[in-house]
């Protein structure tokens, strides 16, 4: 069974997507941007390894009555991608309701095709580039960084939210 490894979580963020957030923080990332704001998730050590079904289980414990969608950030959640979408698939089941969206540093026109991609609202690709750092800009750190609608986007031109 695959299994993911889990660095931590957040209840009710803001931050991290719209309205009040159930984060999730997967453990490794390949990348060493320059101004990385979580390089304890950079190294492939640590963390807790989970099943899908742990997660989920961890998931249920940490909702609230506030929460409005769940997202995975890290570290970069798409390098355990076969067991993210394990994952996304049983949260999908239980909670239709809740948006989906992920962090990653990848871009979007690498990863369209994974199959992954079929749980996700939003994807949060490309890395961080310090020196495209834009305080003004909403969920996302770099100006190159893009906040996809991933349903829209699979068929045709990339489609971006406007927040
Ligand atoms: S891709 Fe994201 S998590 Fe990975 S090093 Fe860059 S900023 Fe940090």
């Amino acid at each position: 069974m695959n299994t993911i490894k889990i660095s931590g979580i957040v209840k009710e963020s803001v931050v991290d997507g719209p309205g009040f957030r159930l984060v999730i923080f997967t453990q490794g990332c390949p990348r060493h941007c320059r101004g990385c704001q979580n390089p304890d998730l950079i190294p492939a050590i640590g963390g807790r390894e989970m099943t899908p079904q742990e997660v989920l289980h961890l998931i249920k414990q940490n909702i609230t009555s506030l929460t409005g969608g769940i997202t995975f950030s890290g570290g970069d959640p798409l390098m355990q991608a076969d067991a993210l979408a394990e994952t996304l698939k049983l949260f999908r089941l239980e909670y239709p309701q809740f948006s989906i969206w992920v962090y990653t540093g990848y871009t979007f026109e690498e990863v369209k095709h994974w199959p992954v991609l079929q749980y996700v609202d939003v994807l949060v690709d490309g890395s961080y580039e310090e020196n495209k750092r834009d305080i003004s800009l909403a969920f996302r750190g770099s100006s190159n960084q893009r906040l996809i609608d991933v349903k829209a986007s699979l068929d045709g031109e990339i489609q971006c939210l406007s927040i």
